[in-house]
């Protein structure tokens, strides 16, 4: 068939029951320019006036403001203290695994305090989705497994997932736990186009991981393009955003949406008119003809 899928109400994160909207914002940026809790409270409540429910952060995030490391957990543990109707309204994911000055760190010890040190920042008693920010090649993937595991038996993490892992990564830790993984999160975007072709989302379908894109829009790349490649690839996302009215902001989260293996975009703005904007991205409609386009224009050559 020509036309592809609309995405559904929500997706489902694995097999863990959890539901989420199709779209996710991500507070990376928002410890940024000493936020406030009321600014920071705005957005999450612009977020979900947009529908959205899924919610991602990390211990790192905000790390070189002016409370460093932790910054943007703090901040969203003062947000949700100060109202506590929000916190049932969300799925919160978070990270751990990077510390700095960048070295990764799985080790049990490591892995055990990053974990509580979260749930002591956010404020919560159980976290919904855990995910290692960045793989430790000098982790064992057994020991690993044995840490997040008890984590989950002891009430502290709901779900499990992975970022930045290979897919050799994601199948070694996956054996040894007992609590499978449910999402993985590598950078994917109309400019980063590497996992529709290397196999990871490919193994995120067999395994049932949902894979959640970081920086959908290249880090703004695609709403202010500047190379050639940028500008090839906007001009065929405008093409579907013009014809159906929306922004093309909205018309590159569809695009990473439409692919079979359920992508959900987080959405990085931290403006409350763009996070807005963000849901027309659930009306856009793709043909097989328009999202090879683009795809196309992101290769910068035809395909075979
Ligand atoms: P992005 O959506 O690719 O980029 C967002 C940036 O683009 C913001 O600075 C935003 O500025 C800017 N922008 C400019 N014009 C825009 C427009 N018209 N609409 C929307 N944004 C526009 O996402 P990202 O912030 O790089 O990353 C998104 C999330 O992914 C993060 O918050 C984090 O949760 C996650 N992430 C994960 C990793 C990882 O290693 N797992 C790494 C990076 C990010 P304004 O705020 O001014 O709108």
């Amino acid at each position: 068939m020509n036309t592809l899928l609309p995405p559904p109400a929500t997706r489902s994160l694995g097999t863990c029951g959890t539901e989420v909207s199709p779209l996710a914002w991500g507070m990376w940026r928002l410890a940024e320019d000493g936020r406030a809790p009321r600014e920071a409270a705005m957005l999450v409540h612009a977020a979900l006036d947009a529908g959205i429910t899924f919610f991602d952060t990390a211990d790192i995030y905000g790390f070189d403001g002016q409370g460093g490391f932790g910054d943007a957990e703090v901040l969203l543990g003062e947000v949700l203290t100060a109202d506590s109707s929000l916190r049932k309204r969300m799925v919160l994911a978070t990270k751990g695994g990077i510390r700095l000055p960048l070295p990764y760190d799985q080790s049990a010890a490591y892995l055990t305090t990053a974990i509580d040190n979260s749930l002591q920042r956010l404020k919560i008693e159980t976290i919904d989705l855990w995910q290692i920010h960045r793989p430790d090649i000098l982790a064992h993937p057994q020991e690993v497994a044995r840490v997040l595991d008890d984590a989950v038996a002891g009430g502290k993490i709901r779900s499990l997932g992975v970022s930045n892992f290979t897919t050799h990564q994601i199948a070694a830790l996956n054996h040894f736990l007992g609590t499978r993984l449910v999402t993985t999160q590598p950078e994917i975007s109309p400019l980063r186009i590497d996992c529709f072709e290397n196999g990871e989302l490919d193994q995120a379908m067999m395994l049932g991981l949902t894979p959640m894109a970081w920086s959908p829009l290249g880090g703004g790349r695609i709403a202010a393009p500047k190379t050639e490649r940028e500008k090839a690839v906007a001009a065929a996302l405008d093409v579907v955003a013009d014809a159906q009215n929306v922004p093309r902001t909205a018309a590159a989260y569809s695009w990473l949406m439409a692919h079979p293996s359920g992508i959900v975009p987080i959405i990085g703005s931290q403006n409350p008119e763009r996070i807005a904007e963000a849901a027309c991205a659930l009306e856009v409609r793709w043909t097989r003809s328009d999202w090879y386009a683009v795809l196309i224009a992101a290769r910068g050559e035809p395909l075979p």
